[in-house]
């Protein structure tokens, strides 16, 4: 790290999972821990650990620039910022309310960007920082059911490819996380998330969807698919190595399975994608 580094990490989505994790994990570490959460209250337990707790939802201008001013108040400016909030709203593309694609997209895609650029001016005049960007393996494919979701990390992954290009003169560098599977509340969200937007009880896409329900509900629990989840402590530990790494590799996939996927789906076309999905979910009709 160069002498006039910030040693002040601000984490956000700490309530749970990852963000909890991440924070708990760099805490311990001796890293300067702002962890953050839209509640708070949630938080009792890290500041315990160590950490500085704050409100930042990251659908809120006034809380992320106040979280933010506050760091930067203590310590002159955010030495790394782990961009982690986000869910998935699971559903089809044609189905899912317009309103709630909003809110996905306005919590993991702008909600992120809006971070980076409140801290850069400060990264850029101390020549120093790091923007570690919670995207996921889901940026490489796409699951029916999830495109919303994808979309938003898709559009994570492709805005953080840019501005490492556009920061990295300034000494502030960039790194994408794509976690594969790990088993945290995400799951109870995205499941949740369907049940408010299974449209009309037997309408055309019910079947899919309750397929796609009690997969998703599989995978995070207790079936076959969730042996293949990590803990979110693999993720923090991922964020750790790129946090103190001298030259941070630009991406870091986290888990074996996540691997094992993405290297699957760049050898196969579109259709043979297809049709492995079509053996994991009814094709709606
Ligand atoms: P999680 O346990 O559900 O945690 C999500 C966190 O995001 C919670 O702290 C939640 O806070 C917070 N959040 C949601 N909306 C927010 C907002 N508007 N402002 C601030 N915080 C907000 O799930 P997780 O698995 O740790 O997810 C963390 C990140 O990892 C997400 O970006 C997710 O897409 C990514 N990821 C997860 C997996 C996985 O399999 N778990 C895989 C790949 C990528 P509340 O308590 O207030 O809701």
């Amino acid at each position: 790290m160069p002498e006039n580094a910030s040693r002040a990490v601000l984490v956000t989505g700490c309530s749970s999972g990852i963000g909890h994790a991440t924070a708990h994990h760099l805490a311990a570490r001796g890293w300067t821990v702002y962890a953050t959460a839209r509640r708070p209250e949630t938080l009792t337990d890290l500041e315990a650990a160590g950490c500085t707790t704050l409100g930042l939802d990251v659908t809120d201008e006034a809380s992320m620039r106040s979280a933010v001013e506050r760091v930067e108040a203590d310590h002159g400016a955010v030495g790394v910022l782990v961009n982690n909030a986000g869910y998935s709203q699971s559903g089809t593309i044609e189905e899912v309310d317009i309103d709630a694609v909003r809110r996905q997209f306005e919590t993991n895609v702008f909600g992120l960007a809006r971070m980076c650029q409140l801290v850069l001016p400060k990264m850029r005049e101390r020549r120093s920082g790091k923007i570690v960007n919670v995207s996921s393996m889901g940026a490489n494919f796409v699951f029916p059911g999830g495109g919303y979701y994808h979309a938003t990390k898709s559009a994570v992954t492709a805005l953080s490819h840019a501005l490492r290009f556009e920061v990295k003169g300034f000494g502030v560098d960039v790194v994408i996380i794509e976690p594969g599977l790990i088993k945290t509340r995400f799951g109870d969200t995205a499941t949740s998330a369907l049940d408010d937007e299974k449209g009309e009880a037997g309408g055309p896409y019910a079947d899919f969807n309750a397929k796609l329900a009690a997969a998703t509900k599989s995978a995070y629990e207790a079936g076959p698919l969730s042996k293949l989840g990590g803990p979110p402590e693999a993720v923090a530990k991922a964020i750790e190595t790129a946090v103190t790494a001298s030259r941070p590799k630009p991406r870091y996939l986290v888990t074996p399975s996540a691997h094992a996927l993405v290297n699957q789906r760049r050898l196969m076309t579109d259709r043979m994608w297809d049709a492995m999905m079509r053996t994991q979910f009814p094709q709606p009709k």
